[in-house]
């Protein structure tokens, strides 16, 4: 990296002690910054980088519910509004018990140039608590959700801040969110969320878009070499939305989806995953992925290893940051992978990133990759500004033109910067440009 880029490195570290993965999400991008040092003096003058750094506003809040025994329970709340250049603060919440102001401000951070790179007026924003949903009954999530708004409700707004879902939050969670908010303002406020069942306000292809989208950009890098989908073999980690959708798609592109994941081990089906059967199992029973294995005879299930373990040519990490790692990238890059589409957030470690583009292989970054999810909800928000709802068909073709459109860009600005094929550096730089723009043209 440049002097002047470390010296903000630096300045980021010190501000932010301890936030790893917050700093590893910045590394990132200053190392794909650094080919553009020089070529735009008014940005350095005007210390958009610096400024884009640091979180425009971080709400830290306290959670107060009741548990079904009757014991109070205390959670941490978190908003990061991280920056509003292009539109209102866009990004999800997770509720994991993992979730602390380093892992948001890791999520916000990317969520700027993903939402930059999907044309769309939407800022970058990330939320989320360190509540753990798993095990919790419908009462309890509704009353966390209820207590987690009466807070939130005052940072948020449809021209404001849009907050969506992530790990642990979906359609349950964004319904009791929505229902809190409507009652304590008065308004029906549809564009304040996204993420909405259908019947309230929400779009279709919401539910799918984030599997889809990575599945159409993985079919958009092989396409540059010619290949595609069909017939290859791909796993995917993780087995929440993300994942079931992005097995879907790949099924349609005539893909064999052969593995997937979580948090307990992983399933392998050399008869291809069973959707349905998937759904039933995570989403529907929210049970372990073991219970699929038990269900289907051609599925065997792996105790605690890792999915990476399973020969693959299309690796899908669906599941969460770091997930994948240099061990993983080395053995399946000489074993036959072509490429990788990252359906979560910063799921391959950097290590990892670096090995599968010196091996050749196509790597898809979340913040191109996976902003299909995002791309919808700004779909969800033109609908509920118009009062509109459109048709599956209408909205999907919207989302496949977008993904193309994300895939064309980042191609593009890899090409113009003079490192063809590597879309890490076309995301973070194309982002980067249009956001930094913006910026300039505010002032200080
Ligand atoms: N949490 C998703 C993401 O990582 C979606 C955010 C949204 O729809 O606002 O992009």
């Amino acid at each position: 990296m440049s002097d002047r880029l470390e010296a903000i490195y630096s300045q980021v570290l010190n501000r932010n002690p301890g936030e790893a993965v917050f700093h590893q999400a910045v590394r990132e991008v200053f190392d794909s910054l650094k080919l553009i040092v020089g070529r735009h003096p008014e940005f350095e003058e005007a210390s958009i980088l610096e400024r884009l750094c640091e979180p425009e506003r971080q709400i830290i809040f306290r959670v107060p519910w009741v548990d079904d025994q009757g014991a109070v329970q205390i959670n941490r709340g978190f908003r990061v509004e991280f920056n509003s250049a292009l539109g209102p603060y866009k990004g999800g919440l997770r509720f994991h018990p993992s979730v602390n102001l380093g892992i948001v401000k890791f999520l916000g951070f990317e969520q700027i140039f993903k939402n930059a790179l999907t044309g769309m007026p939407i800022g970058g924003g990330k939320g989320g608590s360190d509540f753990d949903p798993r095990g919790r009954s419908d009462g309890e999530v509704m009353r966390f959700c209820q207590s987690f708004m009466t807070e939130l409700f005052r940072h948020i707004g449809e021209y404001t801040d849009v907050p969506a879902g992530d790990i642990g939050v979906g359609t349950r969670e964004i319904g009791y969110l929505f229902g809190q908010y409507k009652r304590i303002t008065n308004r029906y406020e549809s564009g304040v969320l996204t993420g909405k069942g259908i019947a309230w306000g929400g779009s279709l292809v919401r539910t799918e878009a984030t599997g889809f989208g990575t599945v159409l950009f993985a079919e958009e890098m092989l396409k540059t070499r010619g290949d595609s989908l069909d017939g290859k073999r791909v796993t995917v980690s993780g087995s929440g939305n993300v994942a079931t959708y992005a097995i879907a798609k790949a099924q349609t592109f005539g893909a064999r989806v052969i593995a997937c994941s979580d948090s307990s081990g992983y399933i392998v089906d050399e008869a291809g995953i069973d959707v349905e059967l998937l759904s039933q199992v995570k989403h529907v029973e929210r049970a372990r992925i073991s219970e699929y294995a038990r269900r289907r005879q051609s599925a065997d299930y792996v105790e605690y290893g890792s999915v990476w373990d399973v020969d693959t040519q299309v690796a899908l990490p669906c599941a969460t940051q770091n997930e994948f790692d240099a061990d993983a990238a080395e053995r399946l890059a000489k074993n036959g992978l072509i490429a990788v589409a990252e359906g979560a957030n910063m799921p391959a470690t950097p290590k990892a990133v670096e090995l599968l583009q010196s091996a050749g292989v196509l790597f898809g970054p979340g913040k191109a990759a996976n902003a299909g999810g995002v791309a919808t909800s700004a779909l969800e928000m033109q609908q509920n500004a118009s009062r509109d709802a459109w048709d599956f068909g209408h909205t999907e073709q919207r989302l496949t033109e977008i993904m193309v459109g994300i895939h064309e860009r980042c191609a593009a600005t890899a090409e113009e910067y003079g490192a063809p094929g590597n879309y890490v550096l076309g995301a973070n730089v194309s982002g980067f440009v249009s956001v930094a723009e913006a910026m300039l043209a505010f002032g200080v």
